[in-house]
């Protein structure tokens, strides 16, 4: 396993392999990896499969960047949680073939005049509450495309949002890349696998329970022929309310591809929440009808 820090040295080794007929699959992330992470990894590499290859070779590359231009002022950048050893040793252990993890003055110019910037499926959920949150992380999403050139990326959709967003920008500015959407790896009761999950206390991991709980609730309302998004949104406050640590952000019913609310649920609809438990803000979601790819516990 190769350990790149240059970005200069990382797309002069992407053209090179690019160049000898190479398949890279490239999995972003912040690092203080997890099962979900090591999940994308797995991804990656059944899509860039060496069988496949005209070398007999593939190159799974993982970036681990905590990116302060998705932070806001207020946000946790300086406490996000880092481990580089460790992750490392569990790369390694996946058969991650590079990790990047470039600086944060190497990627983030003194002066820098052009983002990436998506105009409607940004606005709503943590768009509007983080804002500028996701054009530092189209930004920067773009410069690691062009610095890794891979012909596959992987996301979770443990952050919904984001990978539709991705998606979008992937067609909309023609990169020639195929994003694949990663299922939601889960702790054994039900909470969603996250680097902030370390934050949580021991009264508040229990209490974060609440949010696969409220899905669980919509999810048996739904299957019981509930389709009015009120109602379910309503029970699903209730739930969250019961729980004194815990100050609802949003939970929101949209439609799955336009991230418009909806107030019936017809079609496919993704139910959104972000929650905080004491200082921690959480995020998980639902989807529905096809809810495969959220993996909540019945
Ligand atoms: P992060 O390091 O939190 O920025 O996440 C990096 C990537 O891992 C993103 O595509 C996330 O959606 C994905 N990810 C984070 N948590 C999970 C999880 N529990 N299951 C699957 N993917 C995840």
């Amino acid at each position: 396993m190769n350990i790149v820090t240059s970005p200069e040295q990382m797309q002069a080794t992407a053209l090179a392999l690019r160049r000898a007929g190479q398949p890279i699959g490239l999995v972003p992330t912040m690092g203080f990896l997890h099962a979900g992470h090591l999940s994308l990894v797995k991804l990656a590499r059944q899509a860039v499969p060496p069988s496949a290859s005209p070398t007999g070779k593939s190159t799974v590359v993982l970036s681990i960047f905590v990116n302060p231009i998705q932070f806001g002022p207020n946000e946790d950048f300086n406490q996000y949680p880092r481990n580089f050893d460790r992750d490392c040793r569990l790369c390694e252990q996946e058969g991650v073939d590079i990790i990047f993890h470039p600086s944060v003055e190497s990627m983030c110019l003194q002066d820098p005049a052009v983002f990436v910037e998506e105009t409607a499926l940004s606005k709503g959920l943590c768009g509007c509450l983080r804002p500028g949150h996701f054009r530092g992380v189209l930004t920067v999403v773009a410069k690691f495309f062009n610095l890794i050139q891979p012909q596959v990326a992987v996301f979770g959709e443990k952050d919904a949002q984001q990978v539709r967003l991705i998606q979008q920008m992937v067609r909309d500015l023609n990169f020639p890349i195929r994003i694949i959407f990663g299922p939601i790896v889960r702790e054994p009761d039900g909470l969603a696998m996250s680097s902030r999950n370390t934050y949580l206390s021991t009264a508040e991991r229990r209490d974060a329970l609440c949010l696969v709980q409220s899905l669980q609730l919509a999810r048996s309302l739904y299957r019981q022929g509930e389709r009015d998004a009120g109602k379910i949104i309503s029970a699903m406050t209730q739930k969250i309310r019961d729980i004194p640590s815990a100050a609802i952000d949003y939970i929101e019913v949209v439609d799955d591809a336009t991230l418009q609310p909806v107030q019936t649920l017809n079609g496919a609809v993704l139910i959104a929440l972000a929650v905080r438990i004491g200082k921690t803000r959480l995020i998980d979601n639902l989807m529905l009808p096809d809810d495969h790819l959220c993996q909540i516990p019945d």
